[in-house]
C-alpha cells in the first residue's frame, strides 16, 4: 500500500512538473533551471586557485591550513561549486522539495569538469543516508547525484557498500568539536570483498567541514582501497 501511495505521489509530481514547468532554481522565477541572473551568481570551485582538499579558495592550488591541522584521510576533493545563493537554493530544491531534476542540472552543468574523473575510478561511493530518511525523502540525494556522474563517466556506483546506522543532527546546527563526535562511528561497511586496490570515490551534496565524508572514508579503510577521493556539489563557505 505504501508503495502504491508513492508510486501514485511520484506519478503526480511529474505530471504537476509537466503543468508547472520550469522555475529558476535559484530564485524561483518562470524561467529555465536557472534563469541568466542566477547563472551569473554561480560561483565555481577552480581547482587552480582551491586547496586541492578542501576546495577553500587559496589562489592557487596548494593545501590550506585547516587541511594541514585537519589530516585529510583521502587524496583528493573535487567541488563544483561554491555555496552561494543560487546553489543552495537549488540544494534545497532539491534535498528538501524532492526535485531531483535539479540535482542533475547541477552535474550536468559541470558536464566538461565532470569528464575530467574519467579513467580514475573503479567505484563511486554516495554518502548514505538511514533507512528512515530514505523512507521521509524517498530517496538519497548522493544518490542520485552518483548516478549522474555515473551516466557521464560510466563508472559503477556502489548503493549497499557503506550503511548509516543512525540518525545523526545536522552538521550546521553544530560547532567544530560536536560535528566531529555527532558522526562518529554512524557508517558501517557492509560490502568490502571487491574494494580491495581499487579507486573509489565518495559522493557527497555538500562540503561543509568535511567530517562526515571523512568518516565514510574512516569505514573504507578495513577494505584496503588503493585510493580514495572525495567529491560534492557545493563547497560550504
Ligand atoms: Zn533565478
Ligand atoms: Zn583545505
Amino acid at each position: 500500500m505504501q508503495n502504491l501511495i508513492s508510486t501514485a505521489l511520484e506519478t503526480l509530481k511529474c505530471i504537476t512538473d509537466l503543468i508547472f514547468p520550469d522555475l529558476c532554481a535559484g530564485c524561483g522565477k518562470k524561467e529555465k533551471t536557472f534563469c541568466e541572473d542566477c547563472k551569473r551568481g554561480i560561483e565555481e570551485v577552480d581547482p587552480y586557485r582551491s586547496c586541492p582538499l578542501c576546495g577553500r579558495f587559496t589562489g592557487r592550488s596548494i593545501i590550506c591550513g585547516e587541511c594541514l591541522g585537519e589530516k585529510r584521510n583521502y587524496s583528493r576533493g573535487f567541488f563544483l561549486y561554491y555555496y552561494t545563493t543560487p546553489i543552495k537554493n537549488a540544494i534545497y530544491a532539491f534535498k528538501f522539495d524532492g526535485k531531483k531534476r535539479v540535482g542533475r542540472i547541477l552535474v550536468q552543468m559541470a558536464n566538461e569538469r565532470i569528464m575530467g574523473l574519467r579513467n580514475r575510478f573503479d567505484y563511486l561511493l554516495p554518502v548514505p543516508v538511514t533507512e528512515r530518511r530514505l523512507k521521509e525523502r524517498g530517496f538519497n540525494q548522493a544518490y542520485i547525484i552518483a548516478k549522474e556522474i555515473s551516466r557521464i563517466i560510466s563508472v559503477p556506483v556502489l548503493s549497499n557498500t557503506v550503511i548509516k546506522l543512525k540518525e545523526t543532527k545536522d552538521q550546521y546546527t553544530l560547532d567544530r568539536t560536536e560535528r566531529a563526535k555527532n558522526v562518529k562511528g554512524v557508517f558501517a561497511l557492509v560490502e568490502k570483498d571487491h574494494l580491495k586496490d581499487k579507486n573509489i570515490l565518495v559522493v557527497d551534496d555538500l562540503f561543509t567541514t568535511g567530517y562526515t565524508v571523512m568518516e565514510v572514508v574512516k569505514t573504507l579503510r578495513s577494505a584496503q582501497p588503493k585510493d580514495v577521493c572525495i567529491f560534492a556539489i557545493a563547497r560550504a563557505l
